[in-house]
């Protein structure tokens, strides 16, 4: 499958705020498949549509590579989750898509010490303010109801989506106000690497703007 264009920082998509779905149309599921092989091409644990240029409030994530890991930094973050699929616990089913998200509760402010964004490539490691633990309510892409209560990096994770949702990024909540220019300074210098050009060479991804889609 085609991956999708990832915008990067500073573009002004990455800034507005994303309006709500409406339209439960059948390309909202072969939209969200498109993003689920952006995220999986791109190594990341999440991406939230505004990120390809869709200003809808669609995330999709990804974490069960943490659980998998050998990283003891990785493994520390796996924490604990209980998903409902329509008012029944089930084993939550990566990936996965949600749309209108909300966090309806948040609890206990931490640092978490390695975020980072495919909108803000070659920058990652820093430090940000983030809650340990949420609760989530959303729709699967066919209109179920799901809530998530989690802490660990599924918390971080859906955190750090949502905020996409609002025209936040990670670094309007790093702890340094230093490493603001650390990061911006990082990024510029993997954009213009011979690494990230092949990455893109390889992926040859499609502008989702330039996709029909029913649901917008
Ligand atoms: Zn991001």
């Amino acid at each position: 499958m085609s991956t999708l264009k990832v915008l990067t920082y500073p573009h002004v998509l990455l800034k507005k705020k994303a309006t709500p779905i409406e339209k439960f149309t059948p390309d909202l599921k072969t939209f969200s498949e498109k993003m689920f092989a952006t995220m999986a091409a791109s190594e990341g644990i999440g991406l939230a549509a505004p990120q390809v240029g869709i200003s809808k409030r669609l995330i999709v994530v990804d974490v069960s590579g943490y659980a998998e890991s050998d990283n003891d930094d990785a493994k520390a973050w796996i924490g604990t989750t209980r998903f409902t699929l329509n008012g029944t616990e089930t084993p939550i089913p990566y990936p996965l898509a949600l749309i209108n998200p909300e966090i309806s509760h948040s609890e206990e402010e931490i640092i978490f010490p390695f975020d980072g964004c495919l909108s803000l490539p070659g920058g990652s490691g820093y430090r940000t303010r983030r809650f340990r633990k949420i609760v989530l309510s959303a729709c699967t892409v066919d209109g179920q109801n799901v809530t998530i209560e989690t802490d660990g990096i599924l918390s971080i994770c859906l955190q750090h989506e949502m905020d996409h949702l609002e025209g936040i990024l990670f670094v309007d909540r790093l702890i340094d106000g230093q490493d603001r220019e650390n990061v911006l300074s990082e990024v510029t210098e993997y954009e213009q690497s011979s690494e990230f050009r092949k990455k893109l060479k390889k992926l040859k991804p499609v502008d989702a703007r330039s996709i029909p889609l029913e649901f917008i």
